[in-house]
């Protein structure tokens, strides 16, 4: 793992950094990048403006680890409101939710709690739970698998650069539970993660091929390939077609901001493709991990800071920036 990528996971778990950070104006127009705004409204034009460009959503509102019951209720609430506006506008649009966010940390059946208070009104839409560090794999998956057995509309994401993965796909795999599959973006040591990004690739593609395989066989739920690897998703699309596997049997998934000419193509291929949109004020964690994908992103919030220097503030760099330029510099 690189230097630069190290230190901004590290910056990511820093709360008093978090509070500074996003107290400025500058990062908070970078941040626009991966994020249309701060607000639900924000994030449901977004949803409406992909799905008319035959693009399907998954929501999340940004935040992790709270601490009180009281705030688990306010974002149980919050993921009610979204889901009630996502069927008013008839868009095709999932939720994606992290554990600690509905609780996980507080012990008992928080979580659990959580989930029974969303999941009747998802209208059979899929929920899907965000896998987060590694030591919530365990309790995440037990939770799944409860939560599974009365509500079938529930799917989990699993990250190819921890060594367990293997295992842990199978145990869905055999209960038919759906899985997002993902490389991971925390940060981990060696003795649980694999390290290199050419050896957590290799795992991805292994990994994405059972599933597939798993799919074919009419096996698990419908699979979710989230990853803006270029390499990886013509690996899988022509892994499908040697498997036969219909193209509504499973789905790619990218970030907002991110390949929106990949998306765009998929599209046009005939693949299904589901977008990613973040809303909400809690937002420095999960935007430290998004700089920490692609270390040059860095750059674009030196960029703010330098407008914002030369113009006294005015001027947003991120926008005349086309979104994936950088993306499309790296990816072949
Ligand atoms: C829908 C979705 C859900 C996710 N859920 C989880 C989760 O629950 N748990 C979890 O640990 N991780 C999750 N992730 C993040 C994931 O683990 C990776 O960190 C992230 O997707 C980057 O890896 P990559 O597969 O795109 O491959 P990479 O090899 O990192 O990137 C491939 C190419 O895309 C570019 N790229 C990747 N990310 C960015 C970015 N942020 N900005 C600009 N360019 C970029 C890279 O520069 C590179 O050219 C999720 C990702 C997506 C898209």
């Amino acid at each position: 793992m690189g230097l630069a990528r190290q230190a901004l996971l590290w910056a990511s778990r820093r709360k008093w950094l978090g509070a500074k950070f996003q107290a400025w104006s500058f990062t908070r127009r970078a941040s626009r990048r991966f994020l249309p705004g701060e607000d639900l409204e924000a994030a449901l034009e977004a949803v409406v403006k992909l799905g008319d460009e035959g693009i399907s959503s998954l929501i999340t509102l940004l935040g992790e680890n709270v601490s009180t019951t009281a705030e688990v209720q306010d974002v149980v609430r919050q993921y009610q409101t979204t889901l009630c506006q996502i069927q008013s506008r008839a868009a095709d649009c999932q939720l994606s939710i992290k554990p600690t966010q509905l609780g996980m940390d507080l012990g008992g059946d928080s979580c659990e709690q959580g989930l029974f208070a969303l999941l009747p009104h998802a209208a059979g839409d899929l929920v899907w739970v965000d896998m987060e560090s590694s030591g919530y794999v365990d309790r995440t998956l037990d939770l799944i698998e409860t939560v599974n057995s009365t509500h079938k509309n529930i799917g989990v994401c699993l990250q190819a650069y921890l060594h367990r993965t293997d295992g842990d796909l199978d145990r869905l795999v055999s209960r038919g539970i759906p899985v997002r599959l993902v490389k991971g973006a925390y940060r981990e040591p060696a003795s649980v993660a694999i390290r290199k990004k050419k050896d957590v690739d290799v795992n991805y593609l292994k990994l994405g091929c059972r599933l597939l395989d798993a799919v074919a066989a009419g096996k698990g739920g419908p699979a979710a390939f989230a990853t803006h690897d270029m390499n990886l998703v013509r690996s899988i699309q022509e892994y499908s077609v040697k498997r036969s596997v219909p193209g509504d049997a499973f789905e790619f998934e990218m970030l907002y901001g991110v390949g929106r000419e990949h998306q765009r193509r998929l599209v046009a291929e005939g693949f299904r493709v589901r977008v990613l949109v973040s809303y909400g004020s809690a937002w420095f964690p999960w935007y430290m991990r998004r700089l920490a994908e692609r270390p040059a992103n860095v750059w674009f919030v030196a960029r703010s800071l330098v407008s914002r220097w030369g113009s006294g503030g005015g001027g947003d760099p991120t926008a005349s920036e086309p979104l994936n330029s950088g993306l499309s510099k790296t990816v072949k």
